[in-house]
């Protein structure tokens, strides 16, 4: 074996390495088919992105597929905006799959598997309430006690459940249960329901149902019928395992497998649909796509690319225990891909002018400047140079100390791109502020025909005053204050980050007129910059993705 063979090896997740012993043993004929079965009640999040990166990686690694599957049976939460959007992502992100299904697809279907359990003696209706329901449940380590209701006849089974299907009971006064074992220490196995009604009306089925399948008898028998041969979900349902392994083995269905593997939790944000929606819907964030949200849609907007998120939930792994990854890694990610690809641009958000003295009024000079230097097939743009320039307001000090090196009265900066110049004067109003600098321009120092012969320790963005374009930049901060807000006691919301959006202008070069949205920049010694889709023709509008460096790290003393 190679080294490359046995790194290979060593970097098999736990889940790679039961695909590979079933292939092994030729199980399923070698065959892997797995889904993805979001539930379409909100947009796709971070935590979902591994799911798919999971779940189409695999079958892509194995040379099988993957079905998207919508989870849709919990009619009153769903809606078919969430779908399409959910589609729209999961191509996003670079995955096609091999068919789209819905749970609800099979709603005869699981009816009939449910008559089927009546007619075995294996589910009954119980005409009691909830309440009654639980508390005839036990604890843990107490059994449950059976309801009334759990020896009727297989008769009265399918006449009783066949009216709950025709719409003769309320909601709440029946539901369908598996018949299994009220002692079980599991307590998914003491009767669990299988159907309750729901006069509610469907996305797709519309009101043609008003039982509904609850999760464990809807998913374990959608993975059969679609014969899934490793269904990959979260952790929590590890005590449903059973469940999922009872329904398969008395249908006498297409023996799917579960396998859970550790959600991923992501540093100051929360990752719940549910909750998610609560910060839509009270006008945290602006909606789904607000770059703040750890959405697809959001990061997305926010400047994020496709292979940065991949590339993340490739560095995480596959993890068996419940963990909280930081933010910043998912920061690196998105930094490393856009250093690749992301075009070099001047924008001067603090500007201070400076006037060159010794340039002419009306002239506009070009310079080149490199578009990217980690892609030089790019080539170069043009950046005109002017007699009034402006550079940050950070970039000057009247009384500097000892080795600052950017501009400072008589001393000598690169302009990027541009010249050397000299700071010659200071210009201040009537309150002592500096309002401009005056500078000269080394003629023969020109980057690129550099003659000058003069060594200079600071270069410096810079844009021209007159020809630089205004545009509207948004830079986010962390959502929430704190790592873990779902941790933190009281409400989650409490601890949203008051200052996460700040609005500023920036002076932009001309060459920034042009840019589209989605479109990225790196703004030099700023960071990356997505267009946003808020822009106009007369207004350019850019979301900060990341600063250049991990500030925030920086700043938590980390
Ligand atoms: P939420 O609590 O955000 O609504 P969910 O698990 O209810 O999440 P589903 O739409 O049911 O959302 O999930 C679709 C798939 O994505 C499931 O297989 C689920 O296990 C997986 N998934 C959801 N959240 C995460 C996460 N944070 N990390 C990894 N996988 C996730
Ligand atoms: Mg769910």
């Amino acid at each position: 074996m190679t080294i490359e063979e046995k790194k290979e090896e060593k970097s098999l997740n736990f889940i790679e390495e039961i695909v590979e012993d079933d292939i092994r043993e030729g199980k399923h004929g070698g065959r892997v088919l797995t889904r993805f079965p979001p539930e379409p009640n909100g947009y796709l999040h971070i935590g979902h992105a591994k799911s798919i990166c999971l779940n189409f990686g695999l079958a892509k690694k194995y040379g099988g597929g993957t079905n998207l599957r919508f989870d849709d049976t919990n009619p009153t939460t769903e809606d078919v905006e969430y779908v399409d959007s959910i589609k729209y992502d999961v191509r996003w992100l670079g995955f096609d799959w091999v068919e789209e299904r819905y749970a609800s697809d099979y709603f005869d279907q699981l009816y009939t598997f449910a008559t089927e359990l009546i007619k075995a003696g294996l589910a009954y209706v119980d005409d009691s309430t909830a309440e009654e329901i639980a508390a005839l449940k036990g604890t843990p380590t107490e059994p449950g006690k059976p309801s009334p209701y759990r020896d009727r006849s297989v008769e009265e089974n399918l006449d009783l459940f066949e009216r709950m299907r025709k719409g003769e009971f309320a909601e709440g006064s029946r539901v369908l249960r598996a018949k299994i074992d009220l002692a079980s220490p599991n307590m998914h196995l003491r009767d669990p329901f299988m159907y309750r009604i729901k006069f509610a009306h469907h996305h797709r089925t519309g009101d043609t149902w008003c039982i509904y399948p609850m999760y464990d008898f809807a998913h374990g028998q959608s993975d059969a019928i679609e014969k899934i041969t490793h269904s990959i979900c979260t952790l929590e349902f590890i005590p449903h395992r059973a469940l999922y392994d009872w329904f398969i083995k008395n249908l006498e269905i297409f023996p799917s497998k579960q396998y859970e593997f550790a959600r991923l939790n992501l540093t100051y944000t929360v990752m719940s649909k549910r909750k998610l929606l609560q910060l839509v819907n009270e006008g945290h964030v602006t909606g789904w796509d607000d770059p703040r949200m750890p959405t697809i849609s959001g990061l997305r907007r926010r400047g994020y690319t496709p292979e940065s998120i991949r590339n993340f939930c490739d560095r995480i792994g596959v993890a068996k225990r419940d963990n909280l990854i930081d933010m910043s890694l998912l920061e690196f990610c998105v930094r490393e891909d856009l250093n690749k690809s992301a075009a070099r641009r001047m924008v001067v958000t603090d500007p201070l002018k400076v006037v060159v003295t010794n340039f002419p009024e009306d002239k506009v000079e070009p310079c080149q400047s490199e578009n990217n230097p980690e892609q030089p097939e790019t080539g170069d743009r043009e950046m005109p140079f002017t007699r009034e320039l402006y550079i940050e307001q950070e970039d000057f000090m009247e009384n500097p100390p000892k080795k600052y090196f950017r501009l400072a009265p008589g001393q000598m900066v690169r302009l990027k791109s541009a010249y050397i110049i000299q700071c010659n004067e200071v210009v201040k109003d009537a309150d002592g502020n500096v309002q401009e600098v005056h500078c000269t321009y080394i003629e023969n120092s020109k980057s690129g025909q550099d003659e000058s012969g003069l060594k200079v320790k600071g270069t410096l963005h810079w844009v021209s005053a007159s020809e630089a374009i205004p545009v509207e930049i948004r830079q986010y901060d962390r959502l929430f204050r704190v790592e873990d807000p779902s941790s933190e006691e009281g409400d989650f919301k409490d601890y949203l980050n008051p200052d996460s959006l700040s609005v500023i202008t920036g002076y932009a070069e001309p060459a920034l007129q042009s840019a589209q949205p989605g479109d990225s920049f790196q703004f030099l010694r700023k960071g990356y910059f997505a267009v946003d889709p808020d822009s106009t023709a007369d207004k350019l509008v850019f979301n900060r993705t990341v600063g250049l460096r991990d500030n925030w790290a920086k700043e938590a003393g980390k």
